[in-house]
């Protein structure tokens, strides 16, 4: 039996939920103080994901910005991770920016696109 120890980043709170493992199978989740824990625990040791949140340069802006915030409008999976940022690296678009705007589809080949979280004007 494997035991896997994770800390739940659900909220703030950070409980330590520990999963039982008889291969791939889950046996328990103990730890979580809500169930949101016990759903996070599960996703995190079969299918682990997150949102890449960065930054892309930007050109033209009458405000002077160089840069606006993006994210991957979903998660992505975990091991993608590296290759999201690699591929957003080298990006510049042109202002006006808009919150929402796909910045780049199907970033990294990961089904998902990367959009504005700002406006730049
Ligand atoms: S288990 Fe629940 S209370 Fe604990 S960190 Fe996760 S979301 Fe927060």
């Amino acid at each position: 039996m494997e035991k896997r120890n994770l800390i739940c980043i659900g909220c703030p709170l950070g409980c330590p939920v520990t999963v039982e493992l008889d291969g791939r199978n889950i046996v328990s989740v103990t730890g979580n103080t809500c169930p949101r824990g016990d759903a996070y625990a599960r996703k995190e040791v079969t299918n682990p994901t997150r949102i890449v949140t960065s930054t892309v340069r930007v050109s033209g802006s009458i405000t002077g910005a160089a840069t606006v915030s993006c994210k991957t409008r979903t998660d992505v999976p975990k091991q993608k991770i590296f290759e999201v940022i690699r591929g957003i690296k080298d990006i510049t678009i042109p202002a006006p920016v808009h919150i929402g705007d796909v910045i780049r589809p199907d970033v990294a080949g990961t089904g998902v696109d990367l959009v504005a979280t700002k406006d730049v004007e």
